[in-house]
């Protein structure tokens, strides 16, 4: 019988760390995972909590990593993501980013396995070039209220291609806007803020006019394209864009969400824009459909249903 294979997640009961744990357990692997709660929620670990090839620690990535046993994969997705939430303690935010990543790598150099490592489309900031491809610098306030965590996972991108010239093999992910089913509908990012504003008749917050663009990518097409990385054959430093390149303005978003909801009397509410908030931002794929064989194939449309019947299901834990 063949061995099974271990995959450590930090961050596994997040948004993406608790369907990556879903989609691992599903392909066979046993899931180690570990959390804090500090931006997630402790209910979505029990879901797993009966499943012998799933495990637990309650650790803070700040601190070293307590895992004794063998790893043969590290996904590192440790670090509150939400704008309102990253922003509400900062220098927990940095260090989460700037401890964690460090602790991680050195957990994969001791185990000498592939490590994913979670960037972000923030780091292009408030991008001067469109689409954002791989090889620009960004555009980002190193001073501002989102710098705590673009510069957090800036300078982790750094410490990772450090690392990987000292031959630890790790992949870099930048991860852009990304929705569906367990994203946390009280961490204030705008897909989760409208549908279950839609779905409780409440008003829908567009910030600013709504002209600024993001383009949204669906958790299984996310899955796919960590997947695509983590499994190259061979080690590849990246970076990869990982996201969607359907861009669509916030307003249109804010529409699109009151059409699948139609029973909704919600209207739209604009709010002022938050500072430093980018104005466009759409991902150049050519990179990862060239060496990962990746592209996502769920439309925003086809995600929006699946992601409002999931919040409808689920209507007692998340509303
Ligand atoms: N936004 C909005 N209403 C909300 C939450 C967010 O209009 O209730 C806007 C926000 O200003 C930004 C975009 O939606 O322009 C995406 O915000 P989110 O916090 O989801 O992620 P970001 O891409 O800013 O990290």
């Amino acid at each position: 019988m063949v061995e099974k294979k271990t995959a450590l997640i930090t961050g596994g009961s997040g948004f993406v760390g608790t369907n990556l744990t879903q989609r691992l357990l599903g392909l066979n692997y046993r899931v180690l995972s570990l959390d804090n709660f500090y931006s997630s929620d402790s209910e979505n670990t029990e879901l797993f909590t009966n499943n012998p090839d799933y495990s637990f620690i309650c650790h803070d990535v700040r601190r070293p990593l307590p895992v004794k046993e063998k790893v043969d994969m590290i996904f590192h997705l440790a670090c509150p993501a939400s704008p309102p939430v990253y922003q509400k303690d900062p220098l927990f935010t940095l260090e989460t980013a700037v401890l964690g990543v460090q602790n991680v790598l050195k957990l994969a150099q001791k185990n000498n396995c592939p490590l994913f490592f979670a960037s972000t489309s923030e780091i292009y900031g408030d991008p001067l070039s469109h689409p954002q491809k791989e090889t620009d610098w960004g555009h980002v306030n190193p001073i501002g209220p989102r710098s705590c965590y673009d510069e957090g996972k800036r300078i982790g991108e750094t410490f990772c291609r450090e690392y990987a010239r000292l031959g630890v093999d790790v992949r870099v992910g930048r991860i852009f806007n990304t929705y569906g089913p367990f994203m946390n509908p009280k961490d204030g990012r705008v897909v989760s803020n409208f549908i279950n504003q839609a779905l409780a008749g409440k008003p829908l917050t567009v910030y600013g006019k709504g002209e600024q663009t993001r383009s949204f990518c669906y958790i299984s097409d996310l899955l796919d394209g960590i997947l695509a990385v983590i499994n190259l054959g061979k080690s590849n430093f990246g970076p990869f864009n990982l996201g969607n390149s359907e861009e669509v303005t916030i307003l249109k978003l804010a529409k699109t969400v009151l059409r699948l909801v139609p029973e909704s009397k919600s209207k739209i509410k604009y709010l002022l824009l938050p500072i430093d908030d980018p104005r466009q931002r759409r991902p150049s794929l050519r990179k990862a459909v060239k060496v990962l064989r990746w592209r996502p194939k769920v439309s925003l449309e086809q995600g929006l249903e699946k992601t409002v019947s999931f919040f409808k299901k689920n209507e007692k834990r998340f509303l």
